[in-house]
């Protein structure tokens, strides 16, 4: 794997929130925020380059994003015929069969490097926590502290009130629900409410029928929204109404697999960017500050000193909003470099710790660590081209 910078490193000249400043990294955490260098630090300069948290995705399901994306043509009313269809047409075409019979751990790497490429370095998992999503090597940081239900529909009442009751207070506990347009999907707050698993850990995914005062609901119960409007507009042309709960720092923003949702985070983040009144501090806030709050995370989401080194540096200038991964300068997951350009990687870490790709076209690096868990992978990621063999890339 990448190793941290052998020394302290400090990024200076760095566009961060609030004007051009400086930030020092010890390790894996960071160490200070708009100081000068200390003696002996390794000095990045970035030139104006933005310096963001590394992002936090907060839903997703990892082991389908190699699976091809399902457009069906339909436009559903609840959730739960967009699941029939993909069972349907799952008996019926043999290629798409044939893509889920690969192993998961293989199609597990190419949901972790869904993430990476788009600077995301923490999701959230929406499944079991499979051994390998806690893998230091694995190429992004999965929440390891969770409760999850699937949904009423499929766990029914007895089993959502079972998997709610057995997670910690102070784990979030995340749920599919209202992800519809019907009755049923109207109705699946207030029985999650009646159940007793509308709680402040509870983290509702899509809840495109709420109405206004379900909203109300949820933010009194001292809940949270997890927004995947890619997915919403897939299956259903609408999304869920969240201007109200995003000002009360209530909402994380999710991509969903690729069955159903955007390519990567950044493009999620493009589609979030088209509703009305969302500027781009209050989108960041959706992939870092808020998401972190609203999953328990507290020691990332913020560039503050002993928070992880999770970075994000995006070119000057460039919003979120506007971003694709191949413009993703640097990310860096615990310190060490895992994406970016080879101008930083030079800087910053051994050759042997990373190689030369192509993302998009575009010249590249990505981490060794990562390369290695692609070697043996038959579910390849469309748009990375490594410049050998697979496997023998450095
Ligand atoms: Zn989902």
């Amino acid at each position: 794997m990448s190793s941290p910078p052998g020394r302290p490193l400090t990024f200076i000249n760095a566009q961060m929130r609030g004007g051009i400043a400086s930030l020092r990294i010890a390790g894996s955490q960071i160490a200070a925020v708009g100081k000068a260098p200390k003696r002996g630090d390794l000095i990045v300069d970035l030139q104006g380059d933005r310096l963001l948290p590394g992002l936090i995705n907060a839903h997703d399901h990892l082991q389908l994003n190699s699976l091809p994306a399902l457009r069906f043509g339909g436009q559903y009313h609840h959730a739960r015929e967009w699941i029939a269809d993909v069972d349907a047409h799952r008996r019926a075409d043999p290629a798409f069969e044939a893509s889920v019979a690969v192993a998961r751990e293989e199609r597990l790497v190419v949901g972790g490097l869904k993430n990476l490429l788009s600077g995301v370095t923490t999701v959230a998992h929406h499944d079991r926590l499979y051994p390998s999503l806690s893998n230091p090597n694995y190429p992004i940081q999965v929440v390891q502290r969770y409760g999850w239900s699937h949904s009423l529909y499929i766990d029914g009442d007895a089993g959502v009130r079972r998997s709610y009751r057995s997670t910690p207070v102070d784990w979030p506990w995340i749920i599919h629900a209202a992800e519809g347009l019907d009755q049923e999907a109207a109705d699946e707050v207030q029985r999650l409410d009646e159940l007793g698993c509308l709680r402040p850990n509870t983290l509702i995914v899509h809840g495109v029928a709420l109405d206004r005062r379900q909203r109300e609901r949820l933010s009194a119960a001292g809940a949270g929204l997890i927004w995947c409007p890619s997915s919403n507009l897939c299956l259903f042309g609408r999304t869920a109404q969240t201007g109200d709960l995003i000002a009360l720092g209530r909402v994380a923003l999710g991509t969903d697999s690729r069955l159903s949702g955007a390519r990567d985070l950044l493009e999620e983040l493009r589609v979030a960017g088209t509703v009305p009144g969302l500027d781009e501090a209050t989108l960041e806030s959706l992939v870092t500050g808020h998401s972190a709050r609203l999953l328990h995370l507290e020691d990332r989401g913020a560039l503050k000193v002993g928070t992880r080194a999770d970075i994000l540096i995006l070119p000057a200038g460039l919003p979120l909003a506007r971003a694709t991964r191949a413009d993703v300068r640097l990310v860096l997951l615990n310190g060490a470099v895992r994406y970016g350009d080879r101008h930083y990687a030079e800087l910053m870490a051994r050759a042997s710790d990373w190689a030369d790709v192509r993302v998009d076209g575009r010249a590249k690096i990505l981490g060794s660590s990562v390369i290695a868990l692609l070697g043996n992978a038959r579910a390849g990621e469309p748009g990375l081209e490594l410049p050998d063999a697979l496997g023998r890339a450095a």
